[in-house]
């Protein structure tokens, strides 16, 4: 009953034209615990979905089920796929729930450039090179103001904290509170001059970051 239920949800979902895979994910649908089959959304069954056919009759089901109940390691509670966060530097991978909870502490603790390590991973401390400093920043910075748009206190802390942090290195955030941007001081031979942020033209001191 369960299974003749969830087949015609899904062949309105996602079209009939997907007739196998609707079968084989309606049976895999039918062995995920409850919990975790609430928080699946269309994104979930879609990426399922376009899965390539080859896999299909090997172990379609199979990886169906590991896709919509993934353990988180910090937890232990299963979600969809598309509840899990994975880091950006390495592969760990935690529910949102815990990488929010991670990150809301994490952001008290960046007051130094070696503490910043620590907004790697929820797992390990990972060194962010030059290179990829930017990127990262950027990357997190977005995921931050998903995470805590209801939470303005967690995001301010975080900017300034990150300010404070990076204002002695090359590439530093922004000194304009209400600019979040990351930018590289190229010729940086240690003058006193001033420097405006390429994103919000603020201009400020090299060495400061101050007005
Ligand atoms: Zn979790
Ligand atoms: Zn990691
Ligand atoms: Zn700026």
């Amino acid at each position: 009953k369960m299974y003749r239920l969830i087949y015609s949800e899904l062949s309105h979902i996602i079209g009939k034209q997907f007739g196998l895979k609707i079968e084989l994910l309606s049976y895999a649908l039918c062995k995920v615990s409850v919990a975790s089959l609430e928080l699946i959304s269309i994104a979930d069954i879609k990426d399922i979905c376009s899965i390539k056919d080859t896999a299909i009759h090997e172990n379609f089901q199979e990886n169906a089920i590991k896709f919509l109940s993934m353990e988180c390691p910090v937890c232990y509670n299963s979600f969809p796929r598309s509840r899990m966060e994975t880091m950006y530097l390495c592969n760990h991978m935690c529910c949102l729930t815990c990488a929010q909870d991670y990150y809301r502490n994490a952001i008290q603790e960046i007051r130094d450039p070696q503490a910043l390590k620590r907004l790697t991973c929820y797992e390990e401390q990972i060194e962010i090179s030059d290179d990829i400093k930017l990127n990262f920043f950027q990357y997190l910075g977005s995921k931050l103001n998903q995470w805590f748009t209801d939470e303005r206190l967690v995001l301010d802390k975080y900017h300034e904290n990150l300010f404070i942090a990076t204002r002695d290195s090359q590439i530093k955030k922004c000194g304009n509170p209400r600019c979040t941007s990351f930018f590289n001081l190229i010729n940086n031979n240690n003058r006193i001059a001033r420097a405006p942020c390429p994103h919000c033209q603020f201009q400020q001191c090299q060495q400061c970051c101050r007005k």
